[in-house]
């Protein structure tokens, strides 16, 4: 019996730079002492690591991507996919952790957030020593956020918040929250502005807790407005831009979506040909049968190409280029790519990929999320045929 996955093959498809390559072992060496012997315990019992996320931001990965001046590690985004990439080979719901708090919470406060707020916040979230979550989903609008209904009135000096957001990564343990509530409906994408919400401000709080399929020692939940007076100086951005800062957060977003699918799949790869060489049938390894070697050739061709995607959309980030279409690409493709893979996993597991001893059917489980977080595969669809029918 193996719960933890065996880190045999590394995903040498680029050449790490020697910082990259010490990162990597950094995780690597964290990932198996902290979170391995752990990843079933969690899962079953859906509890939220708080204690190892908060050891993850001293090792610098709460601010991964943002400039040193504001208490981040000052890396790009190919640094920021190894490390998403590493931490979700062993588990999924640390890697959506990570992701959710960097590139949408504290992206968007970087992204348009004022000089003020910036000194204010960031180095709380770069730190680790707040928790950011991103509140843009609401019960009655996913792929169509423009239909949102959580409104912002103005109130004395600021605002007052009322409605609910759903599904929120980070909801319950988030202790700043950046959300978009409708300012001016009239004006459609146009009249959606972001706030900052801290935790511990009367008249909002963390609704339900969800029980989810997978991913389920991350924290996912609602955020109640009630009434909640928020400070003009919590205005994230200029009013009625939330909505187009949200987008270009997304950009980056489906990019350490596509390094959590990335992850998440080659853990799977790595269980299954670990076990392929274990388990035996009619006198033989069972990788000694075609189809059990050519299921394992198309997951790591599929995986390789995947990862080629999701680092020149990177790449390109890190070189300020516009990756609309590129992450979009990235994410549509590692995630779809990340579910058959997993799929495939379970398959060569047999019987054993189906039971919990084993960890094929918790990347199973996991990988899901990936084809819907941060826009459905259908809206990855729309975004790119928009972007290349221009
Ligand atoms: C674990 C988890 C974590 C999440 N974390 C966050 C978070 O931190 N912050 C946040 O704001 N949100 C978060 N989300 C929400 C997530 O982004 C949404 O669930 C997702 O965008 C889909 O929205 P929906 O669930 O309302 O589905 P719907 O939009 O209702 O979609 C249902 C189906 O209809 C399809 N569909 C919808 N519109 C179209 C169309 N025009 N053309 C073709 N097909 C269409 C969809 O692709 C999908 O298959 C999270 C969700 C989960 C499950």
């Amino acid at each position: 019996m193996t719960t933890e996955t065996e880190l045999m093959n590394p995903p040498a498809l680029w050449q790490d730079t020697e910082d990259q390559a010490a990162l990597r072992r950094e995780i690597r060496e964290f990932c198996k002492r902290e979170i391995a012997p752990n990843v079933s315990l969690w899962d079953e019992a859906s509890e939220f690591p708080l204690d190892v996320v908060r050891q993850l931001g001293r090792m610098g990965l709460l601010g991964i991507i943002f400039p040193q001046e504001y208490g981040g590690a000052g890396l790009g985004y190919t640094d920021y996919v190894l490390a998403i990439e590493e931490l979700s080979r062993v588990d999924g719901s640390i890697g959506i952790t990570v992701a959710a708090h960097n590139s949408l919470c504290t992206n968007h406060l970087f992204l348009a957030g004022n000089e003020q707020q910036k000194r204010k916040y960031m180095p709380l979230l770069t730190s680790g020593e707040w928790l950011g979550a991103w509140g843009l989903t609401e019960p009655g609008s996913g792929s169509d956020a423009a239909g949102a209904r959580t409104s912002a009135v103005p109130h004395k000096d600021g605002w007052l918040l009322n409605g609910n957001k759903t599904f929120i990564t980070n909801g319950r343990y988030g202790d700043l929250a950046v959300v978009l509530c409708v300012t001016d409906k009239s004006q459609g994408t146009r009249g959606i502005t972001a706030f900052l919400v801290e935790k511990g401000t009367p008249g909002f709080r963390a609704g339900k807790k969800e029980n989810k399929l997978g991913l389920r020692a991350s924290d996912t939940s609602e955020l109640i407005f009630e009434d909640c007076y928020i400070p003009a100086e919590n205005q994230l951005g200029n009013l009625g831009e939330g909505f187009k800062d949200a987008m270009r957060v997304l950009d980056g977003g489906r990019i350490s979506i596509a390094a959590l699918s990335l992850g998440i799949a080659q853990g799977a790869l790595d269980a299954a040909l670990k076990y392929s060489k274990e388990r035996r049938q009619f006198g033989k390894a069972i990788h000694e049968f075609q189809a059990i070697a050519f299921k394992l050739a198309d997951m790591a061709t599929q995986l390789d190409a995947a990862r080629l995607l999701t680092l020149r959309a990177a790449q390109r980030k890190d070189a300020h280029l516009p990756v609309t279409r590129e992450s979009s690409m990235a994410k549509l493709f590692a995630s779809e790519v990340a579910v058959r893979i997993c799929d495939e996993g379970v398959q060569i597991h047999g019987g054993y990929g189906f039971i919990k001893d084993y960890p094929a059917e918790k990347f199973y489980r996991d990988v899901k999320l990936c084809t819907i977080g941060e826009g459905t595969s259908e809206i990855q669809r729309m975004v790119i045929a928009r972007e290349i029918l221009k």
